[in-house]
């Protein structure tokens, strides 16, 4: 039987639908708008692309975005400066800084210097160490987007053997991390692993995060598997293919995402979800609740 699909768009429609409501609620009551920063520097076009989504998703639940772009030639300093003023604004929640950066801006330097509370990407060392010791805060959003797509279908992480393909700041260490907390035995693949195709048929669970379309061949997928595809790339006719070879995998796999309609949508939902958390636990957040987020994962191991 073909796997049946996880619907990324459909599953990030009702969290922006929640998310809304939660908003319009608090603000019906007198307390400002959420807001978010998002800083883009230079004019790479897919990042261009991001972040006017990303901007678009946050006005539609109410969220306020403030967006700052800086020219290709802005300094180190400049950056900096920019980051500390935002740090200091009570109407910025969250800062999000659209990566990569041109050269030869350091990009680890910049997110060190966002306030922990305001990274509502999760990319801090500080976030990044709250979860690798079990205790996460702000949760990068892909995947976190990708264990509320696991636990809509009800996953039993602790029985799974993960196999997460890719291992990145963003996606595949941070990944590797959540499952961990999660309960699940893993491997995380990379460039220098030997017999990528070993590993792929180890996994009941399994996360594609590279870069490179139809990397991972279905005849690889072990029976049943639940497999989530994160790559996105845009083939020169124009449309978009992930990691996995989708048509081969179908007949393997029990669940599988989509791309597109996957993991993107979920991507930028936890993007507003992260917002709408630092919000609530801000004091300018009139009868604060405790922070919430994270209360989810703390059931896990
Ligand atoms: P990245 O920074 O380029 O990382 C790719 C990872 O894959 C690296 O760890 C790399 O290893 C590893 N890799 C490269 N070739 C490999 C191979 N043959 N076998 C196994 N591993 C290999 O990319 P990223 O930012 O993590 O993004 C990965 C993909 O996900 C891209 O297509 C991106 O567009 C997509 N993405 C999607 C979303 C979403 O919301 N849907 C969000 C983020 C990213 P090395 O480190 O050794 O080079």
């Amino acid at each position: 039987m073909p796997a049946q699909l996880i619907n990324g768009k459909s599953l990030s429609a009702t969290l922006r639908q929640q998310i809304a409501a939660e908003i319009a609620t608090q603000v019906g009551k007198g307390v400002r708008r959420p807001g978010l920063a998002v800083i883009l520097v230079g004019q790479d076009p897919a990042s261009q692309i991001y972040v006017r989504n990303k901007s678009l998703a946050c006005e539609e639940v109410g969220i306020q975005s403030f967006y700052y772009g800086l020219p290709e030639s802005c300094s180190q300093e400049e950056l900096g400066a920019l980051i500390e003023q935002l740090n200091a604004d009570p109407a910025v929640d969250g800062i999000l800084l659209q990566l990569p950066l041109p050269k030869p801006l350091d990009a680890s330097r910049v997110l060190e210097s966002i306030d922990p509370c305001k990274d509502v990407d999760g990319f801090h060392p500080y976030n990044l160490g709250r979860l690798a010791e079990r205790r996460p805060l702000l949760r990068p959003c892909t995947p976190r987007g990708i264990m509320t797509l696991l636990d809509s279908i009800q996953t039993e992480y602790r029985k799974k053997h993960a196999v997460i393909v890719g291992a990145s700041n963003i996606v595949g260490r941070p990944m590797a991390l959540e499952l961990l907390l999660a309960g699940c035995t893993i491997s995380v693949c990379h460039r220098f692993t030997q017999n990528l195709a070993y590993f792929v048929k180890q996994a009941e669970l399994l996360i594609c995060a590279v870069g490179k379309p139809g990397l991972i061949q279905g005849d690889w997928i072990q029976e049943g598997a639940t497999v989530i595809d994160v790559g996105i790339s845009r083939l020169p006719d124009g449309s978009l293919r992930g990691d996995v070879d989708f048509e081969s995998a179908r007949m393997k796999a029990a669940w599988l995402t989509p791309v597109p309609g996957g993991v993107g949508p979920m991507t930028i939902a936890m993007l507003l979800r992260n917002t709408v958390e630092i919000w609530q636990s801000s004091a300018t957040f009139i009868s604060t609740p405790q922070f919430t987020g994270t209360e989810g994962s703390a059931r896990r191991c």
